[in-house]
């Protein structure tokens, strides 16, 4: 996800990049079929059988503008299961405590309750709940500037140091102190991503969510947040929005639309009605005793739309 003013333009940056990384040669037109990336934008997808594919998503279509692609979703039943890896240098800095509450009282609201409208081929649908059920630090095992790969690493590394379970039903946010870049676009071309790898053995869904303090203009919708802390309260929303997109697509094949948009990259920046809190900044939603301006994610109910509860 990325500020809508430099939404657009990176977006068809982002196409131009991958369509020549991905699928070379290959030029948008009429008929391309576009898949997610995990970055908040589609690329083209000319895997054989890619326009079969989407022809019979469409088809299956309920008219909501979101189409299911016959991928897994997180349907365990007593919901998803978030852990969390602090990485770089987050001493002194309230975000840890933030961002803790925030994905402890998120699971059960209304606003993850959206995220009940999507549904696997058997009908089982994401369940209204999420537990924070580790966390754990890394200072700089790879460095203050990573690559894809490297976010990648940073988890594996969690994960076989027994840090954290391998849990193929958990979402394991890499959480980047501002001193931290992500070398493959942070702050130009998006502010958080998500995916899957195989790890060890399991199927792993993992998510970058970088400190936005690195570039208030591009990642944080306001200077000033409901919690005080513009970079935590900036990716309260970033983690909502990876969050929702990880449990209705984790392995990026399943809820998405013909341009390659999850969930939440359809409502990405936007936030519906706000108040204002006392500290003069804008919310749109209470989770346990904290105020916070997140997004609103994609409703596949009716005739589909963005909100902010349900
Ligand atoms: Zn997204």
């Amino acid at each position: 996800m990325m500020k809508p003013n430099k939404h657009a333009a990176l977006l068809t940056a982002g196409l131009l990049t991958l369509g020549s990384a991905h699928a070379a040669g290959v030029k948008a037109d009429d008929n391309s079929v576009f898949r997610p990336t995990g970055k908040g934008w589609g690329e083209i997808d000319d895997t054989p059988g890619a326009k079969e594919r989407a022809d019979l998503a469409r088809l299956r279509s309920r008219g909501t503008g979101i189409y299911y692609h016959g991928g897994p979703l997180m349907t365990n039943a007593a919901g998803v299961n978030a852990y969390t890896i602090w990485y770089g240098n987050w001493s002194g800095n309230n975000a840890t405590t933030i961002l803790t509450d925030m994905l402890h009282h998120i699971g059960g609201s209304p606003y993850f309750n959206i995220n009940t409208t999507y549904y696997d081929s058997a009908s089982r649908r994401v369940v209204n709940a999420v537990t924070l059920m580790g966390t754990t630090n890394d200072a700089y095992s790879q460095g203050s500037s990573l690559s894809d790969s490297g976010v990648e690493a940073v988890v594996s590394r969690a994960l076989s140091s027994g840090a954290l379970p391998k849990d193929s039903n958990g979402v394991y946010f890499v959480l980047t102190s501002s001193d931290v870049n992500e070398t493959s676009g942070f702050c130009t071309q998006y502010c958080g991503w998500h995916t899957n790898a195989s790890l060890a053995g399991t199927d792993i869904k993992f998510a970058f969510i970088g400190n936005p303090d690195r570039c208030p203009s591009a990642c944080e919708a306001q200077g000033t947040g409901p919690n005080g802390n513009a970079g935590a309260d900036g990716m309260a929303s970033v983690i909502a929005h990876e969050l929702e997109e990880a449990a209705t697509d984790p392995d990026l094949n399943a809820w998405y639309d013909n341009r390659g948009f999850e969930n939440a990259d359809k409502c990405a920046w936007t936030f519906g009605t706000t108040s204002t809190a006392s500290n003069g900044s804008l919310y749109n939603m209470t989770l346990g005793t904290r105020q916070y301006l997140i997004q609103q994610n994609w409703i596949n109910a009716g005739s589909g739309g963005c909100r902010v509860a349900y």
